[in-house]
């Protein structure tokens, strides 16, 4: 079955008493044991659950898996995935991943004794130059936030399987639609299913998707262990959301290419960063490794502080808010919102400026879109 059909039909027939066309959510926190001996595959919904089931089966197949795990947040699978390493282990994670992953493994895993290494992945020559004898990961999120900036993921693969490292990929950006680690040979893969897999902004959520069975085993221990799977109320509306993930991501690059090449030609618009426009610095990659370039991008208004709030403020449609991969466009600054725990010099040297806005587009009808970003951007 291609992609588009397993969305809608993988893992969402369970109900075998009423032949219910969708998942039945099972919100029974114990199962009825047969005898001493037998249940019917599940015990306690922390070890498993019937919905989550569903959701993790119907993930498994999109990303090309062999297992999956659901978990409360996109943070919660992170945690999960970083219990497969032990204190004095080293890890190499790019410089610009998700701010709340720099402070889960700088703030929390390192004090544990995990080592990191922070680099520019964009040159895979920063990743080679910084592995140790110790490497036991690298750690890949691409495209990059919110400078949509790209990592070879096939690059990056190949020096770790040299050094004898795992490598993770966080997903979350593109989705398996529109890009698969695994086929580049990455060993696991990560989202936060918050953003794209659900899309309609109602649900915080996570997992973990593994290839490898010794991955699987101990993913399935640690997340048993430390309590990390999500409601099965929450992991039914993600396999509702996820079964749309095609046509929605359609619809939101369609609408993000049409915008990104209007930013282009505005007059009051310095710089556009969107991996489908032929002035990405990495186009060539985009197109080598992505079936698209995502929903996601970011500009810099002409000017400074001032015209970028005046942006940010004007816009109807784009709501200003956090966050992202929802049916609904949102606006934010880097600036004050996703990136205001970087010290102002990391912010800079990352290369976020007082002018970067980050958009991340809907699937509203895109003139709609356009003439908004439009009236926000007259002065
Ligand atoms: C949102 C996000 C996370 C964290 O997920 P939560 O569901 O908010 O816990 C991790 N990585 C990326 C790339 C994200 O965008």
């Amino acid at each position: 079955m291609r992609f588009e059909t397993r969305s809608v039909h993988v893992g969402v027939d369970k109900d075998r008493t009423f032949n219910s066309c969708i998942t039945p959510i099972y919100p029974s926190s114990t199962f009825y044991w047969d005898d001493l001996r037998t249940n019917r595959g599940f015990d306690y919904t922390r070890s498993g659950n019937p919905t989550r089931r569903a959701l993790e089966e119907n993930i498994a197949s999109l990303e090309g898996g062999i297992d999956c795990w659901a978990t409360c947040t996109g943070m919660a699978a992170i945690t999960a995935t970083l219990h497969l390493f032990r204190p004095g282990d080293h890890i190499i994670a790019g410089n610009d991943i998700y701010g709340g992953t720099y402070r889960l493994f700088a703030d929390y895993f390192a004090p544990m004794g995990l080592e990191f290494s922070f680099v520019d992945m964009v040159d895979p020559g920063n990743v080679r130059n910084a592995v140790r004898p110790n490497t036991r990961c690298i750690w890949i999120e691409t495209p990059s936030n919110p400078l949509l900036r790209l990592t070879d993921i096939a690059a990056v693969v190949e020096i770790a399987r040299e050094a004898g490292a795992v490598t993770v990929a966080d997903n979350t950006f593109l989705s398996p639609y529109l890009q698969r680690p695994f086929e580049f040979g990455v060993d696991i893969v990560v989202h936060s299913t918050t953003k794209y897999l659900n899309g309609h902004s109602d649900v915080v959520g996570g997992c973990i998707v593994t290839r490898h069975e010794e991955h699987a085993q101990r993913i399935r221990e640690v997340c048993n262990a430390l309590g990390l799977g999500c409601s099965p109320f929450d992991a039914w509306l993600v396999l509702r959301g996820v079964k749309t993930l095609a046509p929605r991501m359609e619809v939101h690059q369609r609408n993000a290419m049409a915008i990104a090449e209007m930013l282009q030609e505005h007059p009051n618009v310095e710089r556009v960063y969107y991996p489908g426009l032929k002035s990405h610095p990495q186009y060539e990659l985009a197109q080598r490794q992505q079936r698209g370039p995502g929903a996601m991008l970011s500009f810099d208004v002409r000017g400074g502080r001032s015209e970028a709030e005046r942006v940010l403020t004007r816009t109807k449609l784009f709501a200003l808010a956090e966050s992202l991969g929802g049916v609904e466009s949102l606006i934010e600054y880097p600036e004050t919102m996703s990136h205001a725990s970087m010290t102002p010099e990391a912010r800079r040297k990352a290369g976020i400026s007082e002018k970067t806005l980050r958009v991340s587009v809907g699937i509203e009808n895109v003139d709609d879109l356009i003439d908004d970003l439009r009236q926000a951007l007259q002065w």
